[in-house]
């Protein structure tokens, strides 16, 4: 075992606080990490706190990670010492299922293994990756390519795929007009990635607070949802629509801007049920979908995207010491547009 430093949740109410987290002895198939960056997702405090469940603490979470490979297992072949890899939401899973077999890990008939608060196969509770090290299996390891700034490439792990993913399974791209809900961690990333996708975007949002850097991320329009003249003046207009909010909308209204046969897609996560009315869906052949994360084929594929599209989440760098800070500063949408973890300072 190996005794690493981390932040670590002790309750769902007491503040984050440097402590010691144990990883596992290198296996044969396992990578060891030494982790330089780590994105801060909302869904990381959600979990801490309990909002989706009971937790076990002493709990590290943090699944966008970013780090240079230190050692690797006997039987390792698709990384080595020196290269520059990430992990994402998902850390294993049981490879044969037909999800797996598919490469969509995500969606493993058995579960898949969350990078922090889940059972590992070996039994233990995973922990995340604010964390000086982090011990991976091969396969869900990713190479982040050189010409993506290190600490840029962090949120890509999560928000990246997390939109990149449907932006591609419902056929994003030229000649396609794209809506994206909410210009947070996962719609910014939206709006890049499907601008460079080709399509044209526009950004819904509740203000015209971020309308500057939405257009300077590519989008065409950006309107606002508290306007009710926005709901009026786009009715079946959108081929696709990605909802990126975790708070409940009025998802009837957001379905009528959708065009015949057009879908709307949700990545944000309420815990509440979304009502939808049918009158909704089938005056216009309309779809609600969802879509959670992406594959690990398909992660390294956005990665090579970005890279090759110079595209990267805009970032703010905190000192561990930050994170509870961050935190509030997370649930008052007051990010432009991810929190990173600076590893270095909690050595
Ligand atoms: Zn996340
Ligand atoms: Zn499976």
């Amino acid at each position: 075992m190996l005794t690493v430093n981390a932040i670590a949740a002790t309750s769902p109410t007491a503040p984050l606080e440097k402590t010691t987290i144990e990883r596992r002895d290198l296996g044969a198939n396992d990578v060891l990490i030494e982790v330089k960056y780590s994105g801060v997702c909302h869904s990381d405090i959600h979990t801490v706190r309990g909002d989706w469940g009971p937790v076990k603490y002493p709990l590290t979470v943090g699944h966008e990670i970013v780090g240079i490979v230190a050692e690797v297992g006997s039987a390792v072949t698709r990384h080595q010492v020196g290269e520059r890899v990430g992990v994402g939401c998902m850390v294993n899973s049981c490879r044969e299922c037909e999800n797996c077999l598919a490469g969509e890990e995500q969606y493993c008939l058995k579960g898949n293994v969350g990078t922090y608060a889940a059972v590992d196969r070996d039994g233990t509770i995973t922990q995340g990756g604010y964390s000086t090290h982090v011990v991976v299996t091969e396969d869900f390891v990713l190479t982040v390519p050189e010409s993506i700034p290190f600490e840029k490439a962090a949120p890509l792990l999560c928000a990246g795929i997390t939109t990149y993913s449907p932006l591609k399974h419902w056929n994003a791209g030229p000649g396609k007009k794209v809506a994206v809900v909410g210009m947070g961690g996962l719609g910014h990333m939206a709006v890049k990635i499907a601008v460079a996708l080709g399509a044209e975007v526009t950004v819904l949002s509740q203000s015209l607070s971020k309308q500057e850097d939405g257009l300077a991320f590519g989008a065409e329009h950006y309107y606002a949802t508290s306007d009710p003249e926005t709901f009026k003046n786009l009715r079946n207009t959108f081929d696709l629509i990605i909802n990126s909010v975790s708070a409940p909308l009025d998802i009837n209204a957001y379905l009528s801007l959708l065009r015949l046969d057009g879908t709307l897609v949700n990545v944000g996560a309420p815990a509440e049920p979304l009502p939808v009315r049918a009158f909704s869906l089938i005056g216009a052949r309309r779809s609600f979908a969802g879509s959670n994360i992406g594959g690990i084929r398909e992660t390294q594929e956005m990665l090579d995207f970005c890279a090759e599209h110079n595209i990267a989440p805009e970032t703010e760098l905190i000192n561990a010491d930050y994170i509870n800070e961050a935190y509030e500063r997370v649930l008052k949408s007051d990010v432009r547009y991810r929190f990173v973890i600076d590893i270095a300072t909690l050595v």
